[in-house]
Parts: C-alpha cells; sequence; structure tokens
C-alpha cells in the first residue's frame, strides 16, 4: 500500500531540521559560505538537534528513526544550505550506517555510539588523487604487522577530512589482486584522525558548497589496530557500494531540497521585480522555469520517497537509489540555472542566495557515482545487463511504522 502521509515522528523531525536550517543555517550562511569557512557551531546545533544519529539505532544512542525521516531531513537541510546536508550524508549515510551493518559490536560500541550522539563526526575516504569513479585504481595499501596494519597512501576530496574524528578508510590488503584490479583485494578500516602517521588538510579555491569542509587524509605508515578492520579481508569494495547506496539516497534528498530554495526564491523574486510595468510572474517565459522547478521538486520528491519506502522495507534499493540521485541532482542543476535567469543580473551577484544554489548544485552531480555513472547503470537496468540481488545483509534501520 503506498501512503503520502507522513507519520507523526517523521513530522517531527522535518520540524526540527527546517528549524535548524531557518535560525542556524540562512541567517550567516552568505558570509560563511563568502569567506570559505566551514560553522564548527553547525555540528554542536546539529548535534543539540538530535540530528547526527536520530536514524540509527536507540540501542548506540540513536532514536532509531527510519529512512524516509533521513530523507526530509536532508531536503530541509540542504533547503538552508548544501553544506550542512553533506554533514548527514557523509557522517550518516556513508559512515554510521555502514558501520552499523558491518561493524562487529566492540567496533560499534566504540565508534558508532559516540556519533550517533553527536559527540564525534565520522567521514567515509575512498576517493583519491588518481582515482574517483574507478574505486579499483586506489593506490592506498594496508599491510598487516602482528595486529597491527600499516597503511600508506592518499585520499583526496573528502567531505569533513580536516574536522572528522573518524574515517572510514578503504585500502588494499591484497597487493597481487591490487595489481590484477581485483576488488576482493580491497578492505576497510576505521581510523582515528589521531592515530600515528596520520596528517589532513583543507581545499580551498572550491566551486560550491564553501561553508562545507572538504580534504585530503595523508597516511604515511599510519598504525591501525587490526581490530579495526570492518568485515572481513576482501569485503572492502562490497562495504563501499552498501556506503554510496546510503549516502545518494541522502544526496538525492538533499538536491530535491535545493531544487525547492530555487523554486521559492524564483516565486518570491517574481512577484517583486517589475518589467513592463508588471510583476516578471506574469511573463510566460518566467511561468514556464518556475513550471519546472515545480515538477523537478514533485518527481525528485516522490523518486526519493519510493527509494526511502524499499530500505525501510529491507528490500533491495540499488536501482531505485540510482535514480532518485541522478534525477533530483539533474533538476538541481536545472533549477539553479533557470534561478538566477529568473533574478537577471541580481542572480549573478551573491546578494542573492541562487547564485550560491548555482555553485553548490554541482558538486552532487559529480560526488557518490557521477552523472555519467549513474545514466550507465540505468541503461544497464533497462537492458537487462544488471540486476539488483536480494540483500544478504540488514540494512541498519527498519521501517518503524
Ligand atoms: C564536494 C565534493 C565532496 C566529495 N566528498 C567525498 C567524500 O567524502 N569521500 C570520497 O571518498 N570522495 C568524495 N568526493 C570525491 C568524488 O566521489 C569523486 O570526485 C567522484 O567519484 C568522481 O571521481 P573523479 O573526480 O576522480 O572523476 P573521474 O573518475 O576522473 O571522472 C572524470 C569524468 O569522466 C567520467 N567517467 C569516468 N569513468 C567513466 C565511465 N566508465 N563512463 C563514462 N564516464 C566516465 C566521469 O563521469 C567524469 O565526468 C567528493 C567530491 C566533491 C567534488
Amino acid at each position: 500500500m503506498i501512503s503520502f502521509d507522513f507519520t507523526e515522528n517523521q513530522l517531527e523531525v522535518q520540524r526540527m531540521a527546517r528549524e535548524l536550517a531557518e535560525k542556524k543555517i540562512i541567517p550567516n550562511i552568505a558570509e560563511y559560505d563568502r569567506e570559505q569557512k566551514h560553522n564548527p557551531q553547525l555540528l554542536r546545533d546539529m548535534a543539540k538537534a538530535d540530528l547526527m544519529g536520530f536514524c540509527l539505532p536507540e540501542k548506540y544512542g540513536g532514536m532509531g528513526m527510519d529512512y524516509i525521516s533521513l530523507g526530509l531531513a536532508c531536503e530541509e537541510l540542504e533547503y538552508g544550505d548544501t553544506s550542512a546536508r553533506v554533514v548527514l550524508s557523509v557522517h550518516i549515510g556513508l559512515y554510521s550506517m555502514p558501520l552499523c551493518t558491518w561493524g562487529n559490536e566492540e567496533q560499534k560500541q566504540k565508534y558508532l555510539t559516540p556519533c550517533a550522539k553527536g559527540d564525534k563526526i565520522g567521514t567515509f575516504g575512498l576517493t583519491e588523487p588518481a582515482a574517483g569513479t574507478d574505486a579499483v585504481g586506489i593506490k592506498t595499501t594496508a599491510v598487516k604487522k602482528g595486529d597491527q596494519y600499516i597503511l600508506n597512501g592518499e585520499k583526496m576530496w573528502i567531505s569533513l577530512a580536516d574536522v572528522a574524528d573518524y574515517f572510514l578508510i578503504f585500502a588494499w590488503t591484497d597487493q597481487d589482486k591490487k595489481k590484477a584490479r581485483d576488488h576482493t583485494g580491497l578492505s576497510a578500516f576505521i581510523v582515528e584522525k589521531d592515530f600515528e602517521g596520520i596528517s589532513t588538510g583543507s581545499i580551498h579555491g572550491k566551486l560550491g558548497v564553501r561553508a562545507g569542509n572538504t580534504g585530503f587524509i595523508a597516511m604515511t605508515d599510519a598504525v591501525v589496530p587490526a581490530e579495526n578492520l570492518i568485515g572481513n579481508e576482501g569485503e572492502g569494495f562490497k562495504i563501499a557500494m552498501f556506503c554510496l547506496d546510503q549516502g545518494r539516497y541522502t544526496v538525492a534528498a538533499g538536491s530535491t531540497g535545493l531544487v525547492k530554495a530555487c523554486r521559492d526564491a524564483s516565486v518570491k523574486y517574481a512577484h517583486e521585480r517589475e518589467t513592463f510595468g508588471e510583476p516578471i510572474a506574469h511573463h510566460q517565459m518566467v511561468k514556464q522555469m518556475i513550471a519546472n522547478m515545480e515538477a523537478g521538486y514533485e518527481y525528485s520528491h516522490l523518486l526519493w520517497l519510493k527509494a526511502g519506502c524499499k530500505k525501510n522495507k529491507g528490500e533491495p534499493s540499488t536501482r531505485e537509489t540510482s535514480l532518485c540521485k541522478w534525477i533530483a541532482c539533474r533538476e538541481a542543476e536545472k533549477a539553479a540555472g533557470d534561478a538566477v535567469q529568473v533574478h537577471g543580473a541580481y542572480g549573478f551577484s551573491d546578494e542573492y542566495p541562487v547564485e550560491r544554489f548555482y555553485r553548490n548544485c554541482k558538486g552532487a552531480s559529480i560526488y557518490e557515482g557521477t552523472r555519467e555513472i549513474h545514466t550507465l547503470m540505468q541503461a544497464d537496468y533497462a537492458l537487462g545487463f544488471r540486476k539488483d540481488k536480494p540483500l544478504r545483509v540488514h540494512l541498519p534501520i527498519v521501517n518503524q511504522e
């Protein structure tokens, strides 16, 4: 049965996230964005509003909320700024949820509970300077020495790299498989920022998400206890793909919120700005752009809801997740371009938020599977070259109805 009614709990999460966006993000985001500065207070505010672990199990300090709540929170936060939604994408989607599914009990107590409470921040390190889409092209190695692994390599373009406490890092444990590009030689580790041999830094001069931290993690003979291996040796690729199935969902819902922000800003401006003796809202071509935003919001929203419903039921949803991510990011790019257009020259300046939306939307068509990768995936599903198999692991959260 399909229902478009949200539960009280889901609406409560939506309210919390909306209030945070209105009170804590929107009032000062232009300044942080202009200065390319991460706002550390935002993470504390998100933790205070219980947004850092609300959809993680209560057993580990979360609130046991479901995927729909997660989507709603992402929509509302990205309505404020993309950098705030990115926090949920990496901290919950790419780090905590995978740890919940793949970690053992000790690992969850140690590395999930503080994250669910918002006391620590987690992120995900797969991309390297020479390998993004081509994940088996990564070079980082993990060599076992007694009860430790020694990691060498560099992760690049990592969200919150210079802010997070814990990193989910992917590295080759089987060097022969590395040479053969066999992904069953990859493994996943929890690495603490303070481990010996770890250093981090920030990237400046980004096109968008300027109020968010993006950086690198360098590992030089980094010493990682063997008990920090997640899953078994050789399961790293499977874990990375699982991570992306959670993270992409948050990007889709967030981009949907960005479409809505573009629509609302454009509607407001279209009523205020006059040309030829009447508000531009009365010109058909302006209406066309706003109608496209309206449609783009509605179908992006429906697509992530569909993926979220499947996830709530513990069903495979890679196809639906890829589709909603691809479409929502595409609609956000279209909406942001048109929102600047609706604003004319004012859209070209940071006096109005649409200029920031225009810069922010682009990243989402690059990270968590580029536009091209999702296009290929959808073609492959349609052509019968690709099919989702039943899940062999439990999703971190289940339907809360
Ligand atoms: C703001 C931001 C935040 C990020 N955060 C993280 C993070 O937290 N953790 C993390 O691990 N990574 C992160 N990334 C990295 C991101 O996941 C990669 O940039 C992405 O996977 C693409 O890899 P690439 O940049 O190396 O591009 P490439 O893989 O080099 O691709 C370049 C171009 O070639 C195309 N292409 C590549 N292969 C194919 C193919 N087979 N068929 C068709 N086209 C192809 C791509 O679509 C793209 O257009 C982030 C990136 C950005 C911009």
